[in-house]
């Protein structure tokens, strides 16, 4: 079974602080890490080789230093690493990542499985899965917290929904985003990640080029969408105490939840 994990370098915050003059994410002296999610991705497609059998090719985007999320991949034992980093790439709306992701994947190829984790903490648009699925035209399921079954040309999931779980089952090659729930991911090996660090670790560096796109496609220019303004929201409280009897402040009460709608 060939199996691509999609996987991402983040902050390691999930208070993700922004400059107020410029609205950029402030990274200074904040560690970057997989995202958390991707990790039990990687784990699931750890855990279906050691069954099923086959290669683990783990791409990311992003600046030079995200190799750091490849060669920790590495290091929990995925097989091959892709790293996609130009300077055309900088600025991608989540179309633009997604379109670039895609083309990836089509030269990695071929591969019965891709893995996502369900959400970026930074990004956290949840929209890269669903969009590289549909780009590359396959079936998806979204928020996978248990692999059932794989056979020959289908797999069954069990998918978390608000009250409950759906069981899906779908035909391969898939698309999966999964969640937490789905494992607990290993620790890399400390042989593995020494190996990864070395020159001839199977690790390859992709540009636009490499993937058979121009820079008018990816990136800022390709982006559909453009960020005008970004701010963190202010929370404003202000206090009010209600007079009178215990009677009298709770009809007060009840009616100003009613006027906000709150009841
Ligand atoms: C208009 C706009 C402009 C933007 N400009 C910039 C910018 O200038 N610089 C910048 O850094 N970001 C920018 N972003 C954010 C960037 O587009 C997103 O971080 C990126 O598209 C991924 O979306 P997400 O973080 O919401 O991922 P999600 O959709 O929440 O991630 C889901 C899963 O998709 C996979 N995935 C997501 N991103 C990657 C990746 N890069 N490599 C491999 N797998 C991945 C992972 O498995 C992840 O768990 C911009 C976004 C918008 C909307």
């Amino acid at each position: 079974m060939n199996i691509i994990v999609l996987v991402k370098q983040v902050p390691d915050t999930t208070e993700v602080k922004l400059d107020p003059k410029t609205g950029n994410l402030i990274r200074e002296g904040i560690e970057s890490i997989i995202n958390p999610d991707d990790r039990h991705a990687l784990e699931a497609a750890l855990s279906l080789k050691e069954t099923y059998g086959g290669r683990i090719t783990t791409i990311s985007m992003g600046p030079p230093q995200a190799i750091d999320a490849i060669s920790e991949a590495l290091g929990m034992g995925a097989d091959k690493g892709i790293l996609l980093s130009d300077k055309a790439f900088a600025g991608a709306d989540t179309w633009a990542t997604s379109y670039t992701l895609g083309k990836a994947v089509e030269k990695a190829g071929p591969y019965d499985l891709i893995l996502c984790g369900r959400q970026a903490i930074d990004g956290d648009t949840a929209q890269i899965g669903p969009q590289v699925a549909d780009y590359l035209g396959l079936p998806q399921v979204t928020y996978v917290f248990e692999i059932e079954s794989v056979k020959k040309k289908t797999l069954s999931v069990k998918r978390r929904l608000e009250d409950g779980f759906e069981v899906v089952q779908c035909a391969l090659p898939a698309l999966l985003t999964v969640i937490g729930e789905l494992n607990t991911p290993r620790y890399p090996r400390v042989g593995n990640l020494i190996d990864a660090c070395r020159e001839k670790a199977p690790i390859e560096i992709w540009n636009a080029a490499d993937i058979g796109v121009t820079t008018a496609e990816v990136g800022l220019q390709g982006s559909l969408t453009h960020v005008i303004k970004t701010f963190a929201p202010k929370f404003e409280r202000k206090g009010e105490m209600i007079e009178g009897t215990p009677k009298e402040a709770t009809d007060i009460l009840m009616d100003r939840l009613k006027e906000n709608r709150l009841l």
